[in-house]
């Protein structure tokens, strides 16, 4: 049995999410989130996807350390990203930055199938163990970097990304059904980041606007292994 207290302080976050997504309506144009998305946001309890599941902050509404230097993201960004994309129950997602597997799990509650990919093998293979422990037979998680997208799953009717890359990576473009959405923060390391939100056109152009000012960790490149001598 869930802890009440847990219960309870999920309870509560649900409400603020909802008061935020009218507080922020002039950003997103979205003053409330699809029920389908507030319903996965109330089933997916996010104490199991922190290193100490018993964290009493679990369910503050604000990002928290995973470890590896790696957050999971806040609640309400969860919510807001995971609306956007709109997502029908017959989607195949692409996420890029795995971390913890919150997101993911989110997604998977909404969509069909979800493919996520994670550069840190240790994150990975973590939030791989913990997704399928909950019992998630629809997400695959693979180590890799995310700017080459996941050519072998493609096209994908929606593509969401959780670190930020300086601009968007081409190959997840490519990799968008037409008439797919993308949501992805935008900014340069130390600056100031915003959301962008695209929908791809028949002729293959994302048309994006920017809705809200967030802060995620870089997306940074995979480093090739490599010999240091021949
Ligand atoms: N979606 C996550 C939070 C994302 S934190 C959750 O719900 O918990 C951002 C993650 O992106 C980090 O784990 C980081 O290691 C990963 N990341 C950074 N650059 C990446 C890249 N090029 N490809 C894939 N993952 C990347």
């Amino acid at each position: 049995m869930v802890d009440k207290k847990l219960a309870n302080a999920h309870q509560r976050l649900l409400v603020e999410i909802e008061d935020e997504a009218r507080a922020t309506d002039s950003w997103t144009g979205r003053p409330r989130f699809s029920e389908r998305v507030m319903a996965a946001m109330a089933k997916v309890r996010r104490h199991e996807f922190l290193p100490s599941a018993d964290s009493p902050c679990a369910y503050l509404n604000r990002p928290l350390p995973i470890g590896h230097g790696q957050t999971i993201s806040q609640p309400y960004i969860v919510a807001a990203m995971t609306d956007f994309l709109d997502l029908e129950k017959n989607h195949r997602v692409l996420e890029i930055g795995t971390g913890s597997g919150y997101q993911a799990a989110v997604l998977a509650e909404v969509a069909e199938r979800v493919y996520t990919i994670e550069t840190i093998e240790k994150l990975a293979a973590s939030a791989r163990r913990r997704l399928q422990r909950l019992g998630y037979g629809n997400i695959e998680v693979k180590t890799g970097d995310g700017h080459e997208g996941w050519i072998e799953e493609a096209p994908f009717n929606a593509v969401i990304v959780t670190a930020a890359p300086e601009r968007i990576p081409q190959a997840l473009v490519e990799q968008l059904k037409p008439g797919g959405r993308m949501v992805i923060p935008i900014g340069r390391v130390d600056e100031p980041q915003t959301l962008y939100c695209g929908i791809k056109d028949e002729t293959g152009n994302l048309k994006t606007t920017k809705t809200l000012p967030v802060a995620f960790v870089p997306m940074v490149r995979r480093a090739k292994k490599r010999k240091l001598w021949n």
